[in-house]
């Protein structure tokens, strides 16, 4: 086939799409449903109605065979457990009760279960829940959520292409179950799952879906030999099945390396890769291995998982090339478009101007559809968008908001020595001990008090101007009193202001920088019914004013104990952000950086002596490729430094993430150069203090002595024996005594007895010492 034929047959398609409806009306009916004010057959009315408008919005753009299957109540993995039969034991009896709740129950547990864990989806922020599986599992097939989805969709008059999580990815995705050693390898577990597979795709095919999508996202992370091997015979037997539809084996959020060789020559129809970022190494990769001749390219040229227009000149280009490679080249989104908002024509607040350079689901669609179009009937075809298209870009680059001269300067102009403090760490914490006065094992808390009902309303009465700010801050000052109050009251050492001011750690900072979009209807799925609403790096960051000076100030003029200064460091304002893809990563967070660096000098210069600066997403940004992972480490650890190596000697410099497994980034967090890290321990009975300890961390430490993801109150005698733990890795000179992490999401009456149980705990185990 020559290239011209090819590029007829070029067509729009889509992995999947956001699942909440326009006013997130299946976030709405499922908390009805367990709340009981909504029936099941409502809760699937709903359901059914947003497939369908979903549907009917692809197929309006142009989109010929819509995705199936991608809906889902809860989560996709979930569905995916449920499809091959790999209930836990412990949901089977609600599971087999009635199918909804006891899904739900595998979701979110009971009085009696607990759920499954949840965990990220490789580096985006959405989270699934993790299969368990064992030596025992017995997989059967349950192909009925797929197949009522295919003969919804053909019901409509559409073709359908369920899309369902490859084999392999699901196991590689998988944990042993409670009860099985960790030792036991998910993948061993194979040959018994292929045969599943083999079902659904054959009830899928008798169901009228000409093309079914394996998603094997999986494949893009270092994978050893065996995995790859696992991969290649997965494929082999999959692709050699009789009765089968045709086989398209996706892969998304990187390149896929290796395994790109191995699934080109499998006996499958048809590959969709991922042509954005790092992934766009696909391209050489895909020249070196030969092409898919005879085969079907899915080419996902446009970022499934950022917010911007497509450069649709440049992926117009890509996808020329790729013509040569297949025999048909189709037209994509990196990844499912789960990912990002549903639709940047419901946001009204944002400037006409700015909103053209924003492309949610909705546009992302009609972006892929006119380079379909582009491809098939060239240029000549879309010469209107095209043209629009360069004049939005143009627009974009050369924006004010894009650059602003100040801020490029002094990014330009950073030195290596203003990333480092004035002293090395062994000096810094001889003058910081004498500065603060603190005793052995120092109490702390991690930021956040409880975030009550009265403190919501209050900042919704703002909002809704039926108080005024002077009446708000009234609000916020009478909190702040309490807090400190009870801090004092309680013989803690270091406290905090609590954060009443705030709705989210990193919404708060970036309604106030200069260079961040806010979105009213931006909602993205985080997990189950939990939606986000990222904000949106779109320019230049600059801070205009001090941030969290005053509340900080006020909270130090209560006591005489020291106040700790809080603020949510660059890495995490990126990570929980959409980030421009106009500039490298490195870039942004050195604006970022500078703009809190001024911040904690500010504060300093009001009279903090301990400034906290929280990474809670350090670990999680870090690239799938190894390869990939130094390069990350050295601008964030970077930002980090800049940001916070400003102040004196003797101010001391706290940061926080929440994470228990991290052996892989101590020395990352050793060139963080902060004084003290608190870190999530409660759970794994210190288990950090001990990685720490091996790793020859040599900084003071405070891993948490209080699981705070639970109301449960820790007895003071417990915590002591956290403690004691602590000390067998940590010398007690450079151990810290706090939560697990912010204590936000709790009540008050908890939050009381735990805190005063630390400090118990504190107290006895220093008259040990
Ligand atoms: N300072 C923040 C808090 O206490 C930290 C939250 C976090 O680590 N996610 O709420
Ligand atoms: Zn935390």
């Amino acid at each position: 086939m020559t290239a011209k034929s090819a590029a007829a047959a070029a067509r729009p398609t889509v992995y999947g799409y956001p699942r909440q409806g326009r006013n997130r009306e299946l976030k709405k009916a499922i908390e009805g449903y367990w709340k009981g004010r909504v029936t099941a057959d409502a809760l699937r009315g709903t359901a059914a109605e947003l497939r369908r408008e979903n549907w009917r919005q692809l197929a309006d753009a142009g989109v010929h065979e819509v995705p199936t299957g991608d809906f889902s109540y809860y989560d996709h993995v979930l569905d995916t457990t449920v499809m091959v039969g790999a209930i836990p034991e412990r949901h089977r009896t609600a599971v087999a009760a009635d199918a909804l709740d006891g899904y739900f129950a595998m979701a979110r547990g009971t009085q009696e279960v607990a759920p499954l864990e949840m965990t990220k989806w490789f580096d985006t922020n959405y989270h699934y829940l993790v299969p368990e599986l064992g030596p025992d599992t017995a997989f059967a097939a349950d192909p009925a959520k797929q197949v009522g989805e295919v003969k919804e969709a053909l019901a409509l008059g559409l073709a359908a292409r369920p899309v369902l999580v490859g084999p392999v990815t699901y196991l590689l995705l998988s944990k042993p179950a409670p009860g099985v050693p960790a030792g036991f390898d998910p993948l061993t577990l194979l040959d018994r799952l292929l045969p599943v597979y083999a079902e659904v795709l054959a009830d899928l095919r008798a169901a009228g879906a000409e093309w079914v999508q394996l998603d094997e996202p999986a494949l893009v992370q270092d994978r050893t030999p065996a995995e790859l091997n696992a991969a290649e015979r997965a494929y082999r037997e999959l692709g050699s099945l009789i009765d089968r539809p045709r086989l398209l084996v996706a892969s998304y959020f990187d390149r896929l390396g290796e395994a790109l060789p191995l699934l080109a020559k499998a006996p499958v129809e048809g590959l969709a890769l991922d042509f954005t970022g790092a992934a766009a190494a696909n391209l050489d990769a895909l020249a070196a291995a030969g092409g898919l001749p005879g085969k079907r390219l899915v080419a996902g040229v446009v970022n499934g998982r950022n917010v911007w227009v497509n450069d649709l000149t440049a992926s117009l280009s890509t996808l020329g090339t790729l013509l040569g490679l297949a025999d048909r080249v189709d037209v994509a989104a990196s990844c499912s478009l789960l990912h990002v908002p549903l639709d940047a024509a419901a946001e009204r607040d944002i400037d006409p101007q700015l909103l053209r350079w924003l492309a949610f689901a909705r546009q992302k669609t009609a972006e892929i559809a006119t380079l379909a179009k582009g491809l098939s009937q060239g240029t000549g075809a879309i010469a209107a968008e095209l043209a629009a298209n360069r004049a939005d870009l143009a627009a974009r680059a050369d924006s004010p908001v894009t650059r602003d001269p100040a801020v490029r300067a002094r990014a330009a102009a950073v030195t290596e020595a203003d990333a480092r403090r004035s002293q090395p760490y062994a000096e810094r914490t001889a003058a910081q001990r004498a500065h603060l006065g603190l005793p052995l094992l120092p109490t702390t808390t991690i930021g956040s008090f409880p975030q009550t009902a009265e403190l919501r309303t209050a900042r919704a009465e703002l909002r809704a101007g039926r108080i005024d700010p002077a009446g708000y801050e009234e609000r916020i000052r009478a909190e702040i009193q309490e807090v400190i109050a009870f801090q004092e009251k309680s013989g803690l050492d270091v406290l905090v202001h609590g954060e009443p001011e705030r709705n989210d750690m990193v919404q708060y900072f970036a309604e106030q920088l200069t260079g961040y979009l806010a979105t009213q209807h931006g909602w993205v799925q985080s997990y189950g019914t939990r939606y986000v609403r990222p904000p949106i790096l779109a320019g230049d960051i600059s801070r205009p004013e001090p941030m969290t000076v005053r509340w900080t100030t006020y909270a130090q003029s209560l006591t005489d104990r020291p106040v700790k200064g809080m603020l949510t460091g660059p890495v995490t304002m990126l990570a929980w952000s959409f980030v421009r893809d106009d500039q490298p990563l490195g870039d942004t967070a050195r604006q970022v950086a500078l703009a809190l660096r001024d911040e904690v000098d500010d504060l300093e210069a009001a009279g903090s002596s301990v400034i906290q600066v929280d990474e809670p997403a350090l670990r999680e940004t870090l690239p799938l490729r190894a390869a990939d992972r130094a390069a990350y480490l050295a601008w964030a650890t970077e930002a980090f430094r800049l940001s916070t190596s400003g102040v004196r000697p003797d101010t001391q410099i706290h940061t926080h993430m929440c994470y228990a497994e991290f052996g892989d980034v101590v020395q990352a967090i050793d060139d963080l150069d902060a004084d003290v890290i608190s870190l999530e321990a409660a759970r794994s009975h210190m288990q950090v203090a001990r990685e720490l300890a091996s790793h020859g961390y040599p900084r003071e430490a405070g891993p948490g002595v209080y699981d705070i993801h639970s109301p449960r109150v820790p007895s003071a005698e417990e915590a002591a024996e956290l403690l004691r733990t602590g000390l067998e890795a940590i010398p007690a000179e450079r151990l810290w005594v706090n939560p697990d992490c912010g204590l936000k999401t709790r009540g008050w009456p908890e939050t009381r007895s735990s805190l005063e149980n630390l400090v118990a705990a504190a107290r006895t185990v220093r008259g040990e010492l």
